[in-house]
């Protein structure tokens, strides 16, 4: 692949987080996106005819979405990953007024670095429940201008922050500001924005569920431009790597191919549309429903599944926060992360299975284990692991400033990775 269409495909990562502000935009670009490349729509409540060689997604939620290509012999191969990211969240009845600012009531989602939601030109964006004549219809929204902000105190007014850090009062120092404007009552006044933005009556409006998302686009950085920072890397940089590997996967695969990307990794999983719920396993049964169930349970064993979620390269200001032998650095390729206690659930068979791929795909691969003394996160690939009972890998691409409002990537890791799950789906 030339520089020309590299720098392109960063360019689209950055633009699909850009227009990714929750997951379910992201859910609503990916399927725009393989609907633009010849996939069929599917509902779970419809009876399905999948043809050979048939290229099929469906959603849940609209926050999660498997896409497959359907395989000529049983057996998966399965690339999962998340849909959402550590974010605030409005609260149910957000708005009220103080010392003449209009403020919004948030509540914290999955594990934000929350010091870096200060001082930002922060948005809103999500989904909004409009009543209709015969059933209540849903849309999305995304407000492009910067309409909130959750200022610091002036350092004259906390004196000793930069040797104590930002100590921040989740009830207390969150909710952002939001306007000066005193006419209506505070969930009024974003009532009427909402409506104006969707071009219906405020009293249309019968639900929300909205987040804060940062204005600043995604920029390629760094004196040779080997850098990404962008907000939301985590993980929708997985994402996108698994959908254009799926998409551009031309060659026909015995193995049926599958993406599978779920909302609620952040907040553990289990909920009806998480890694913990039986969506993935329903799907992969209903592919196989011509056989009897055997030939289902024959396709599973016969499987394998690769959890890509973002790992943690070096930080060289903070290098003793890692083990001194697993030392993962941007641009230096895929991680694999392991783990003693099944935080993650890649294995020394996975494990060996996974390096081999990235050497026929000529890519670079590190390996990752948390320091013995500190926790270790999880991820999508123990949690499918235990529901499915298939041999698992846990991969991601190093990054720093994981879960920060702007994350930092390698640009070359992402093009590295995109070579790898294009390897997984040709292979035999
Ligand atoms: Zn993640």
């Amino acid at each position: 692949m030339n520089q020309r269409s590299k720098t392109d495909r960063i360019q689209n990562l950055l633009k699909f987080i850009d227009r990714s502000p929750t997951p379910f935009h992201a859910v609503q670009e990916m399927s725009d996106t393989l609907l633009d490349k010849g996939f069929v729509e599917l509902k779970e409540a419809d009876a399905w005819k999948l043809a050979p060689n048939g290229k099929y997604f469906l959603t849940r939620n609209d926050s999660s979405l498997i896409a497959f290509v359907v395989g000529s012999k049983p057996g998966f191969k399965i690339i999962g990953a998340h849909t959402d990211s550590p974010n605030l969240r409005l609260k149910p009845q957000a708005g009220y007024a103080k010392n003449g600012y209009l403020q919004l009531g948030v509540e914290i989602y999955g594990g934000v670095l929350l010091s870096t939601w200060t001082d930002r030109d922060l948005s809103l964006a999500g989904r909004v429940i409009l009543a209709g004549k015969k059933n209540p219809s849903t849309k999305l929204i995304r407000f492009e201008q910067a309409l909130l902000r959750i200022p610091q105190l002036a350092i004259h007014l906390n004196q000793d922050v930069n040797k104590r850090g930002l100590l921040l009062n989740e009830q207390i120092h969150l909710p952002p500001i939001f306007s000066m404007q005193n006419k209506s009552a505070p969930d009024e006044v974003l009532k009427k924005m909402v409506a104006r933005e969707l071009k219906c009556k405020p009293a249309d409006i019968i639900g929300l569920e909205l987040s804060l998302y940062d204005t600043q686009p995604g920029a390629v950085a760094g004196a040779e431009g080997e850098f990404i920072f962008s907000g939301r890397l985590d993980n929708l940089a997985s994402c996108h790597s698994a959908m254009h590997a799926l998409t551009e996967s031309t060659q026909k695969d015995p193995a049926t191919k599958v993406i599978a990307f779920y909302d609620h990794e952040e907040v553990g999983s289990k909920t009806a549309q998480g890694a913990g719920s039986p969506f993935l396993k329903d799907v992969l049964e209903r592919i196989t429903l011509n056989e009897k169930r055997e030939g289902f349970l024959r396709a599973l064993a016969n499987s394998f599944f690769i959890s890509a979620d973002m790992a943690h390269a070096v930080h060289p200001n903070y290098s003793d926060k890692h083990d001194d032998q697993h030392m993962p650095i941007l641009n230096g390729g895929p991680v694999i992360k392991s783990n003693a206690n099944q935080r993650y659930a890649t294995d020394a068979v996975s494990s060996v299975w996974f390096e081999s791929l990235c050497k026929k795909a000529g890519v670079p691969v590190q390996k990752f284990v948390v320091r013995s003394d500190l926790g270790c996160g999880s991820t999508i690939g123990p949690i499918t692991a235990a529901n499915l009972g298939m041999r698992t890998v846990d991969v991601g691409n190093p990054m720093l400033s994981m879960h920060s409002i702007r994350e930092m990537a390698g640009a070359k890791d992402h093009e590295s990775m995109i070579k790898v799950f294009k390897q997984f789906f040709h292979s035999a």
